[in-house]
């Protein structure tokens, strides 16, 4: 249960004064669902009001404090006339100038006669000072309140700063002392205060430098926010490894013959990576392995060999894709391999029915099926294994933590491999997958070609038909690529469609078009007519990124390439390049582009190295944008910045793996500080897999 002390900031923010539905609702939009989420939501600039000068000597354009008397009320005139009024100091006339505004309103805040204290910016209007609109009107006594630095916030469309500071200064007010959850000797190594003071620090910042992520303030906040998380992430997988494995060590008969199979002799790398994997599934604890490989690198065939070791100990393994053409790629690779080591290999999608399915359920159960290759469908709750003991999940991170480890519970202590081909910095992995062990494939597959990458405007569009003409004539395959995102999904697939017309009328039925909403058969059908068939032109939307095999492809045109992330265009081009010829990818981009898009679009030019496009993708973007972090399944922070932080990160790591060292179960003091830490950051489930929550 959450600790009561918690409770004022996890009430709904239409709790605070002065926040109403219609506030709340663009509060939630902008921060977040819960008063705490306002604390989260630090502040990105400031404006300082701290400039009082005499009216006279105001400077114009400046932001400044001026008290005033107020002499007389102007009313406009017509409709069109702003309301005026006239106010002075011993130096000279300011005029305050209201458009639309509303009399009885000016009259109570502004009576004439009394003295007022405007903050605003300050124009000039026929050699005279004026304020329109001033942000703030108060009486002599709140002058030390308005000449202050003001926070800034992040504002959505309806939300007014001084409605967002007032709902902030709220939440403010609610932010309890907290039981201090952090060392008090690394607290004072790096003179960092009590969280509270931190918290109402950050939001009272007094100058520009109070903003940087490197403050005292701000940097020991992003360090509660780490830890909660490297916490968070040491618990599950401490709860996983307290399941006892089995140890799964086969006599290495069934791999031999697989390998046999295969035209080519694995890399260094994956041989490094299947020793590594086989001394995981040999020992009694559970494997939890990330298998890190950049596109192309030959993951599925280091998971296929360590699949058929857990078949040669008489059990089952699955290997699980984020989308049915990948699921089918990947049976179609197994498969013929398999068999010629005599193991049956199943496909179970969520396309399956009928006889079908029951056919491949009940192979499952009675073990005559060794290995199933699927989607989401396999562990849907009607799938029953004989014997599974090692789950392959190729995540290309669309699969959650909670979706993971359901696969898991098919069976007994399964062994789990996580396969991914977006190349994670080491930063973001931390944060994402704690300490998992980590295998890397780092070398491509003998006979991989770098891939000449062009950047072209849109406006050239002819000319890059033409190449593409010429590519066709040279027997090459072509892809495509459309963009397609979710909020513009119906103009973005007119235009692919659009597309495809006009390359069908110049290249017949060469050309063919795949996209998501297409019905997985026609899908299918289109994809395998390009793979094998007589289409050569395959128009897409990213559908292809996740990793349909080509290796005939040597062109690729992407179109609108600066409204794809880095990564994506990286993981888009790594389509081509696989096989023995030269390979081209043509980026197409609208006019003009930005400075990120323009690095981005260099960064490509320069190099195919998947680490170092992370690398850089994490330094434009910010680690939130990265991948997307809402597909991504990467956490999204609100205090620490990865790019910033990332020293921060490490040291968290190593202080919860201590931590769990010294007080397993969190029940000394400081552990139930560090639970108050957890559940302020909305890791309640892992509190719960405590022994005494
Ligand atoms: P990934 O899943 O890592 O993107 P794949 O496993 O799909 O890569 O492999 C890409 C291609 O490389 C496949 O056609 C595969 O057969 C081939 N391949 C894998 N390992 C090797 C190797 N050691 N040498 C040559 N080709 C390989
Ligand atoms: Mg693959």
């Amino acid at each position: 249960m959450r600790p009561e002390i918690l409770f004022p900031l996890f009430a709904a923010p239409t709790d605070l004064k002065g926040v109403g539905p219609k506030v709340g609702k663009l509060v939630e939009k902008v921060a977040g669902g819960h008063v705490v989420d306002l604390l989260w939501h630090l502040p990105t600039g400031i404006i300082d009001r701290r400039y009082a000068p005499k009216v006279a000597e105001a400077e114009v354009g400046a932001i400044a404090t001026l008290t005033v008397r107020v002499d007389q009320h102007q009313p406009g005139r017509g409709p069109r006339q702003p309301y005026r009024v006239r106010c002075s100091d011993d130096t000279g006339f300011l005029t305050l100038v209201f458009f639309h505004g509303r009399p009885d309103y000016l009259r109570r805040t502004l009576p004439e006669g009394e003295v007022r204290v405007v903050s605003g910016r300050v124009e000039s209007f026929g050699g005279e000072r004026q304020m329109s609109h001033p942000d703030h009107v108060g009486e002599l006594k709140d002058l030390a309140d308005l000449q202050t630095v003001e926070p800034v916030y992040p504002l959505t469309a309806g939300l007014s700063l001084k409605v967002m500071n007032r709902a902030v200064k709220g939440a403010l007010e609610r932010a309890p002392d907290l039981p201090e959850w952090q060392d008090a000797a690394f607290l004072r190594q790096n003179g960092w205060r009590p969280w509270h003071d931190c918290i109402l620090a950050v939001h009272a910042p007094g100058d520009a430098a109070d903003l940087e992520p490197a403050t005292p303030d701000r940097a020991r906040l992003a360090y509660d926010e780490l830890l909660a998380n490297q916490l968070a992430l040491a618990l599950v997988r401490r709860s996983l490894r307290r399941v006892k494995g089995r140890p799964l060590s086969g006599g290495g008969e069934l791999r031999q013959k697989v390998r046999d199979a295969l035209p080519f002799a694995l890399t260094p790398s994956q041989e490094v990576a299947l020793r590594e994997i086989g001394a995981d599934m040999a020992s009694d604890m559970a494997m939890l392995r990330l298998l890190q490989g950049d596109v192309g690198a030959g993951k599925t065939v280091v998971a296929l060999l360590a699949m058929v070791n857990a078949v040669e100990c008489g059990a089952q393994a699955a290997l699980m894709a984020p989308t049915e053409i990948l699921a089918r790629q990947h049976w179609a690779t197994i498969e013929p391999l398999a068999r010629e080591a005599g193991l049956a290999v199943a496909l179970l999608t969520s396309r399956d029915k009928g006889r079908t399915r029951d056919a491949v359920l009940a192979g499952l159960a009675d073990g005559s099926i060794h290995l199933v290759v699927g989607t989401h469908a396999l562990f849907q709750s009607d799938v029953d294994f004989h014997d599974l003991a090692l789950a392959v999940i190729d995540e290309q991170h669309r699969f959650g933590v909670h979706q993971r480890l359901a696969l898991t519970g098919k069976g007994r202590a399964v062994d789990v491999l996580v396969m991914t081909a977006t190349p994670i910095p080491r930063t973001l992995m931390l944060t994402a997958y704690g300490d998992m062990d980590v295998s890397r494939l780092l070398e491509k597959p003998a006979g991989r070609k770098p891939v000449k990458t062009v950047a072209l405007p849109a406006e050239r569009l002819d000319e890059v038909v033409a190449a593409v003409a010429r590519a066709l004539d040279g027997g090459a395959k072509v892809f495509w690529i459309c963009p397609l995102v979710e909020e513009s999904e119906t103009l973005d697939l007119a235009a692919a469609e659009e597309r495809h017309g006009h390359l069908a009328r110049l290249f017949g039925d060469r050309a063919a078009l795949v996209h998501g909403r297409m019905k997985a058969r026609d899908k299918d059908a289109a994809m395998a007519a390009f793979a094998d068939g007589d289409v050569d032109i395959l128009v897409a939307t990213t559908v292809v990124e996740v990793g349909v095999d080509v290796p005939a492809a040597t062109v690729m045109v992407i179109e609108h390439a600066e409204r794809f992330g880095l990564a994506q265009l990286h993981q888009l081009r790594g389509r081509i390049g696989r096989g023995a010829r030269e390979s081209t990818c043509l980026l197409m981009y609208a006019p003009p582009l930005g400075d990120t898009a323009k690095a981005r679009l260099t960064i490509l030019r320069e190099t195919d190295d998947g680490f170092r496009i992370a690398e850089e993708d994490l330094r434009l973007r910010g680690a939130g944008e990265l991948l997307g972090t809402r597909q991504s399944g990467l956490p999204d922070f609100r205090l620490a910045d990865l790019a910033a932080h990332a020293d921060l990160l490490q040291a968290a790591r190593d202080d919860a793996r201590l931590i769990l060292d010294r007080d397993p179960d969190l029940k000394t003091p400081r552990g139930t500080a560090l639970r108050t830490l957890l559940y302020l950051f909305e890791r309640d489930a892992v509190v719960k897999s405590l022994r005494s929550g």
